[in-house]
């Protein structure tokens, strides 16, 4: 069917340039050198820059080839080649370009612009953050401060000055080190920052404002001495100190995992508070959302100091992959981003729980990633084509892109794994790379032919793997027969078979572990684990010698990114649950189980059957909190139900009241059932007298006890234990704060009201601490919800033009609460739509990210699809739509 209400709205909006990969060409001219003069004023900032440009030796176009820079809302005010002024009939300005008709093969390039930090609401650029200047220039923003050619494989190396009034801003930050500075005239100083490695313009930034500072040292592996300075808001650097053991637990995981050395003389850090991303690793100077920065024990939860940790390695960790190694062009994004992900995750696997690190990547790419991949804007690793490049940082770039390195790991193994990635630095630093050539030193190093995986990269989709066994009980043989396929995607009708690495073992049915012999095993003495190399669209391999029919253990450690199917019985689910080494398939086996039972409570509520409960699970559970795994923070993931999204995904149309009551009511029974124990754990548990420590076993007790305290107010008896945690750990523990404050929120009780009134009266100061409060209510499954959120877009905590409390308050009622959101009349989408309309005249990057849970219409029934799509056909209808939202919403659109 063809909307032509649709068609003829899309005629009218301003067209969309697409980019593709198959026209990339290098560029026709280079900056050796750049030197950029800011003058920070009140009203209007001026920039002078002066490049040293040169015609490059492989351009493809002619020696005649016109310079076109990139430049979006500048005030040109001159121009000149090698010191002589142009006229403006030497070039042309447009709306987002300058062009010089006629230049020398190599010359200096000066040229000044006025530009309005101060009114750049979009937090592109240069910009205004309460009473400090700040810089965001990746992907696109440092065309919105000067003219440049704006793309990753122009590197340079930077000097720049920055002038300002020393009393308002006596703090002047640029990329690399200090190398000069002065006073002027008019109580003005200035700073002369230089970086001596090139980078592209993307990596640029400036900070200047008054701040309070955090000092330390880190002496590297070579003895070097780095300065360590961590910048923010006045009154906040009491909560900086986790973020310093973080950047040098960072500095030296990175040392002893990948021997990369920190190579300037100081490394700098800056919490801001108006950010649209987590945080940005421009050289030397890495700018952080204050979200991704602060945390104390009584400010920050467990799970924002971990949080913490892993986004600062992660910032840190671009200094190689990202920074001293950047991509060739944005479509090799994932270069940067799939690799350091991966390298982030396996941090925080190493210096906190292994296993539970693990599963919350795991679990965050099936809820995310996933979805993506089954629906219109499905894109590959790689994509082939963009409109808008912001619309591109995404959940497959990021996170599947860090799956794909991690099989090359798993593939590799670990040894020649850290090989290749020492010929990848070797190779390739200070250069601007593409995928392919990463894929290249895998190969080079392994002697494997990597052909077939590189589909990882160019097809996109999420692969399904079908699994079945046969025990042939004569010839003590177990077959196991691997079938995959892959949905269709946009633009990419059929598929072709990936290379899927399976890591697997196998368990005789009282759990032990079985020796692996088979058919092409690499090795010729048998083996525990294996690794099997699935290429084929239909594969079988025969395992040898076994007595028994064995249990398979596949997929351990969650080795590709894939969905798998194997008809387990619900005794050997049983079993990996209680048994198997690998402890993420011991959770995965209970989620499996859960997931059964869910999907019956689900069909028995669409046919308006009584609900039901076998004892089955809870006999499991009861066992593993009387004798599970020492490791309680494992333990804790065990014990916890999947998400209503995690659901939503196993369903061929989301019917969001049915995931709701059954979930809802399975954990009620677990609640009853376990009551008792749950109280034993939470007593046991409970201290509230123990100080905070950030430390992995504590924060394992700190899970299960809040864990506990979440089924124990289930029940309405229990609204007191909740109360009392509350208010003991108020100004003391955030973690137990927000783990009973969770529980009230649902609540239909004065306890709720009285709760939250008091943590906002305690807390109203700290902005991060309010975003809290204004998530928890967007959260609540209370059937006032919207109500009160759309109560709170006025509260005067509350503000459109800062990104966190837009993504604290509208996108945790959007993106989290399903339930609510999905309100059968549509209201929740009304208000969506008008959020994204408002947010998207000044800020369409926040806009576009808060669109998306619009964009998958497909996946309801068809009355919830018709009023999604009626919000998403009134958001093309705006006359003044950014281009960023217009992609997706026209995407989502688009026939299949
Ligand atoms: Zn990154």
């Amino acid at each position: 069917m063809k909307d032509t209400k649709l068609e003829t709205r899309a005629a009218e909006l301003t067209p969309v340039k697409t980019v593709y990969l198959r026209d990339y060409r290098v560029p026709d001219f280079l900056f050796d050198q750049v030197e950029l003069n800011f003058d920070l004023g009140e009203e209007e900032t001026i920039v002078k820059s002066r490049i040293h440009v040169r015609r490059n030796p492989e351009a493809q176009t002619g020696a005649a080839a016109p310079l076109v820079l990139q430049g979006e809302e500048l005030a040109l005010e001159a121009v000149a080649i090698n010191q002589q002024q142009l006229s403006p009939a030497d070039y042309q300005v447009t709306d987002d370009s300058l062009t010089l008709f006629k230049v020398p093969e190599h010359f200096e390039l000066q040229i000044q612009v006025r530009i309005k930090p101060q009114e750049n609401k979009a937090l592109s650029g240069l910009y205004r953050s309460g009473e400090h200047f700040c810089t965001q220039c990746e992907s696109q923003g440092f065309r919105r401060i000067t003219y440049f050619l704006d793309r990753p494989d122009v590197l340079s190396s930077f000097t720049t000055t920055i002038t300002a009034s020393e009393a308002r801003y006596p703090i002047l930050l640029s990329n690399g080190n200090p190398v000069a500075s002065g006073k002027l005239a008019g109580g003005r100083h200035w700073v002369r920052w230089e970086d001596p490695f090139k980078k592209p313009g993307y990596l640029f930034a400036l900070v200047a404002g008054d701040f309070d500072l955090l000092e330390d040292q880190f002496k590297t592996c070579s003895g070097r001495t780095v300065a360590l300075r961590i910048y923010v808001e006045k009154g906040y650097r009491e909560q900086s100190h986790h973020a310093m053991q973080a950047v040098k637990k960072a500095m030296t995981w990175d040392e002893e995992n990948y021997g990369r050395e920190y190579d300037l003389d100081i490394y700098m850090l800056v919490g801001m508070s108006d950010f649209n991303m987590g945080a940005m690793e421009n050289k030397g100077l890495n700018i952080f959302n204050t979200k991704t920065l602060l945390a104390s024990p009584e400010t920050a939860t467990d799970d924002d100091f971990i949080y913490v940790e892993s986004v600062i390695a992660h910032e840190y960790f671009h200094n190689w992959t990202g920074n001293r190694i950047t991509c060739r062009d944005w479509f090799q994004l994932s270069i940067k981003e799939g690799l350091t992900i991966f390298r982030d995750q396996s941090f925080t696997e190493d210096t906190t729980a292994k296993t539970v690190a693990r599963i919350r990547d795991v679990n965050a790419l099936r809820v995310r990633q996933f979805p993506e991949d089954a629906g219109p804007l499905a894109h590959s690793v790689r994509p082939e084509s963009y409109e808008r490049i912001d619309n591109f940082y995404t959940s497959t770039v990021y996170n599947k892109g860090a799956e794909v390195a991690r099989m090359l790991r798993t593939i590799l193994g670990a040894q020649q794994f850290r090989q290749a990635m020492d010929l990848y630095f070797k190779r390739y630093d200070g250069q601007a790379v593409t995928i392919e050539e990463f894929v290249k030193v895998m190969e080079d190093v392994s002697q494997l032919d990597l052909t077939q995986f590189r589909l990882w990269y160019s097809q996109a989709g999420t692969p399904l793997l079908t699994v079945n066994e046969a025990y042939d009980a004569h010839q003590k043989t177990y077959t196991l027969t691997f079938e995959q396929t892959c949905p269709p995607s946009p633009g990419q009708p059929t598929k072709k078979p990936m290379f899927i690495p399976v890591k697997m073992g196998l368990l005789n049915p009282s759990g032990q572990e079985l020796p692996l012999e088979w058919e092409g095993s690499p090795v010729s003495t048998p083996v525990k684990e294996a690794v099997l190399h699935i290429q084929k669209p239909k594969q079988e391999v025969v395992f040898k010698n076994l007595d028994v029919h064995p249990i398979p253990s596949l997929l351990r450690g969650f080795s590709a990114p894939i969905k798998m199917n194997f008809d387990y019985s619900d005794p050997a689910l049983a079993t990996l649950f209680q048994s198997d080494t690998d402890q993420f398939n011991r959770w995965e086996a209970g989620q499996k189980l859960s997931e059964r039972c869910l999907l019956r409570l689900i069909t028995a509520y669409q046919q308006k059957q009584p609900l039901h409960l076998s004892d089955e699970i809870s006999t499991l559970w009861e066992s593993a909190l009387r004798q599970g795994p020492e490791d309680k923070f494992l333990l804790s993931q065990m014990l916890s139900l999947p998400s209503e999204r995690y659901l939503a995904e196993l369903l061929p149309v989301i019917d969001v009241d049915a995931i709701h009551a059954a979930r809802e009511f399975m954990a009620l029974e677990l609640a009853k059932k376990l009551n008792s124990l749950w109280l034993q754990t939470y007593q046991a548990l409970h201290d509230p007298q123990a100080p905070y420590r950030y430390t992995v076993e504590e924060i394992g007790q700190r899970q299960l006890k809040n864990l506990s305290l979440y089924y124990l107010m289930l029940l309405p008896e229990q609204v007191d234990l909740g109360l009392a945690q509350f208010t003991a750990a108020l100004t003391q523990n955030m973690t137990d704060t927000i783990g009973a404050l969770r529980c009230l929120n649902n609540l239909d009780h004065p306890a709720r009201q009285l709760a939250l009134d008091q943590f906002y009266t305690t807390w109203q100061q700290q902005p991060l601490i309010v975003d809290k409060w204004l998530a928890l209510q967007a959260s609540s499954k209370r059937a006032s919800t919207l109500s009160e959120v759309k109560k709170l877009t006025r509260h005067p905590a509350f503000d459109l033009k800062n990104p966190n409390k837009v993504y604290s308050l509208i996108g945790s009622f959007a993106q989290q609460n399903m339930h609510r959101f999905h309100a059968p009349q549509g209201e929740g989408y009304v208000f969506l739509r008008e959020c994204v309309l408002q947010l998207d005249q000044f800020n369409p990057i926040v806009a576009a990210r808060m669109v998306k849970p619009l964009v998958e219409w497909r996946r309801y029934e068809a009355k919830r699809q018709y009023l999604m799509r009626e919000q998403l056909e009134l958001i093309l209808q705006h006359p003044k739509l950014s281009q960023d939202v217009q992609e997706l919403v026209t995407k989502s659109l688009q026939e299949e």
